[in-house]
């Protein structure tokens, strides 16, 4: 769960990056963040990440109060949260296969269920053929599903894809968003930064807008993917 309580944030010599916000999202969601640029949607995500705390306001992300998190307990909470991002920031002198059992070396899983995870990962994300691969050989949109795969072998409770689709054609966009809701439908919480309206407008399901660093939306659409 993610709950954020009078959130102010505000960077040196700048008006308030966000301001007065208040938000919940709880286990099982899939939430889509949109808000023009500027508005403050990075902020908020690096929020949820703890790689800022805000000036006012507190922030709990699955049961850690972020203000209070320290040392080692940064890294153990952020180990709870699976994230994608625009640029996919795989590493280009691994496989695919590396790229993903290296997070899971890190956090020292054994050899023998790296063997089993790693190619469960990947055909999850319709990859079991590229596993030896370098991320150079991969369309943008196989690079994102490696990262994908990257984000969730750890089986966080949370996933967050900031601007996931950014970097692909619109089309494999589509297939992203399928891949994150079917990640959804198994019990992760999945939220979503984005700027494609198209894509909201498509998917629907819970919308937060932000603007100029407030919520001005937050509510749940239908898509028209359920109208047909
Ligand atoms: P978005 O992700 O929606 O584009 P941001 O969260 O990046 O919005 O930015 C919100 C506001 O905070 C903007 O006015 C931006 O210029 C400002 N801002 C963001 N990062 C910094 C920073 N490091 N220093 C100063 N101002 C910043």
């Amino acid at each position: 769960m993610i709950e954020m309580k009078n959130i102010k944030v505000r960077y040196s010599g700048g008006i308030a990056a966000l301001n007065d916000v208040n938000l919940r999202i709880d286990d099982g969601e899939f939430v889509f963040i949109v808000g023009n640029s500027g508005a403050g949607k990075s902020t908020l995500m690096k929020l949820m990440l703890r790689e800022i705390i805000p000036n006012e306001g507190r922030v709990f992300v699955n049961g850690y109060n972020l203000s209070k998190l320290k040392g080692k307990k940064i890294a153990h909470f952020r180990r709870t949260i699976g994230v994608v991002f625009q640029d996919f920031r795989l590493i280009p002198d691994l496989t695919v296969y590396d790229n993903i059992a290296f997070v899971l070396r890190v956090t020292n899983r054994s050899k023998k269920y790296i063997r089993q995870r790693v190619p469960y990962l990947l055909s999850l994300v319709n990859l079991a053929d590229r596993a030896k691969a370098y991320p150079h050989q991969l369309s943008g949109g196989e690079q994102q599903r490696v990262a994908l795969a990257r984000a969730l072998a750890n089986d966080p409770p949370l996933l967050i894809a900031d601007e996931p689709t950014g970097n692909i054609d619109p089309e494999l966009s589509y297939e992203i968003v399928d891949m994150l809701k079917t990640i959804n439908d198994q019990g992760t919480t999945v939220v979503m930064v984005t700027h494609q309206h198209d894509l909201v407008k498509y998917f629907g399901g819970r919308i937060i807008n932000l603007k100029r660093g407030q919520i001005s939306f937050d509510e749940l659409i239908g898509g028209s993917d359920e109208v047909e």
